[in-house]
């Protein structure tokens, strides 16, 4: 007998059951017994049609004495028994999905079966119930990637690239990374040699009342997550060293910053530009890449590169969403059901919005009542502010015309939450 981990997925019918009575098939099965399964994680689709239904994830450690083939022929069986139509379109909906992660410690290239399985580094919804059940194995895949602590261990790594004329990409992240990350992380492995990305929960950004103490942090997972985009390695100081108890100095982009987040967040962009400062002079990146999510913080990134003249370009990546359109980020990890339900109404009232501006409506006045409507349907929702800005200057403006930035940021219980477009006139 050999032991053998297990994905499992669901995101149609009775999900719970379903993944249940396939624990139970596979325990019957001869030769094989399920030795561990983990919790059921509700997670989102990954590249699916818009309305596929969310999926609960678990794994399972098994012990059995198939051989890797017949192990794959018993799953698919049990996943016909339990209604899985094969072969379905790629990403669609699923009774039960069932995917042999690790047999043994046996690296198999089949055609019709890889093992280990190929993405598992890339999916979180693969690796969060597989460490309840294998911490060891997680942290053996989270060593595969060269995470540096020290600022000199970074300066020297970095050195040792730039003698041998590699180019810089540089990722900055405070952890708990998302698809939204990972776009950033594959676009600068796309354009330079060496991707460094770091994970940093930056204290100076956060007010004394925010989240940075429960921030959700997942430094394994991140790690192996980060690799598998292509990240050469993860940069992930500690506070002490970045801010040691005699730090003095400050960077404070001006105008751009008495706006949107800048206004209801006191210090936050002062927090961030003196740690982007700071991890620039350390990694010196050729580019550097940034979200179109946070957009005033690009705004301000860039601003802050020009006047201090810092010899790096600036890259703005579009927005990843979920299938149902919300932004990705690390603080929906903080919503319930309910709230994750009610969250997507962001996108949807800047979808509305978008469709009144094409239809002629110009009055930004009546597209923020319009958005304040939709928004506050939501009983969990609270609006902290609607936007309608200049794209570069972010003055508001009254009227729409050429590029116009509507900005939100929404409480949805207690995650606040933010979102934008960009609607050219
Ligand atoms: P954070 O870890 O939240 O500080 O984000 C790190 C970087 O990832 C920032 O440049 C963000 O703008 C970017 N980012 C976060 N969420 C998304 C998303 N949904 N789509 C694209 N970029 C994102």
């Amino acid at each position: 007998m050999v032991t053998c981990y297990i994905g499992i997925g669901s995101n149609l019918g009775d999900r719970e059951n379903n993944i249940k009575k396939a624990l139970t098939l596979l325990h019957g099965c001869l030769n094989t017994e399920v030795e561990k399964a983990s919790a059921f994680y509700e997670t989102q689709p990954q590249g699916c049609p818009g309305n596929a239904g969310r999926f609960l994830n678990a794994a399972a450690k098994i012990k059995t004495a198939f051989s890797p083939r017949e192990l794959l022929r018993q799953l698919q069986s049990i996943e016909k028994q339990l209604g899985r139509i094969r072969p379905g379109k790629r990403n669609s909906s699923r009774s039960i999905d069932l995917d042999i992660l690790f047999y043994n410690n046996q690296k198999i290239s089949l055609p019709s079966l890889k093992i280990p399985h190929p993405r598992l580094r890339q999916r979180a919804f693969v690796l969060k119930p597989l460490k309840e059940i294998a911490p060891e194995t997680i942290r053996s895949l989270a060593k595969e990637t060269k995470i540096i602590s020290t600022l000199s261990g970074m300066r020297g790594f970095i050195a040792k690239e730039k003698a041998q004329n590699m180019t810089i990409g540089f990722v900055p992240t405070m952890g708990f990374l998302h698809e939204g990350h990972l776009s950033l992380i594959r676009q600068a492995k796309k354009d330079c040699d060496t991707c460094v990305v770091s994970i940093f929960v930056n204290p100076i950004q956060f007010g004394p009342q925010e989240d940075y103490k429960k921030y959700p942090r997942d430094l394994e997972q991140d790690s192996i997550l980060a690799k598998s985009a292509g990240a050469s390695c993860v940069f992930y100081p500690n506070a002490k060293d970045m801010y040691p108890p005699d730090y003095l100095t400050y960077v404070n982009v001006e105008k751009i910053t008495d706006y949107l987040c800048g206004a209801s967040r006191p210090g936050h962009f002062k927090g961030v530009a003196t740690v982007v400062t700071k991890l620039f002079n350390i990694i010196q990146p050729h580019i550097a890449y940034f979200g179109q999510k946070d957009y005033q913080q690009a705004l301000v990134i860039r601003k802050m590169v020009e006047d201090l003249n810092m010899p790096i370009t600036i890259k703005t990546m579009p927005i990843v969403r979920e299938c149902d359109g919300l932004a990705m980020s690390s603080r929906n990890a903080y919503l319930t059901t309910q709230e994750r339900a009610d969250a997507v109404v962001l996108y949807q009232s800047l979808q509305k919005a978008r469709e009144m501006v094409r239809q002629g409506q110009h009055d930004a006045r009546i597209i923020k009542t319009a958005i304040k409507t939709a928004i506050l349907k939501k009983k969990t929702a609270k609006i902290e502010y609607i936007s309608v800005a200049d794209a570069r200057t972010l003055e508001d403006r009254e009227v729409f015309r050429q590029k116009t930035l509507i900005a939100l940021a929404v409480w949805i219980g207690r995650t606040r939450l933010i979102d934008n477009i960009i609607i050219e006139v």
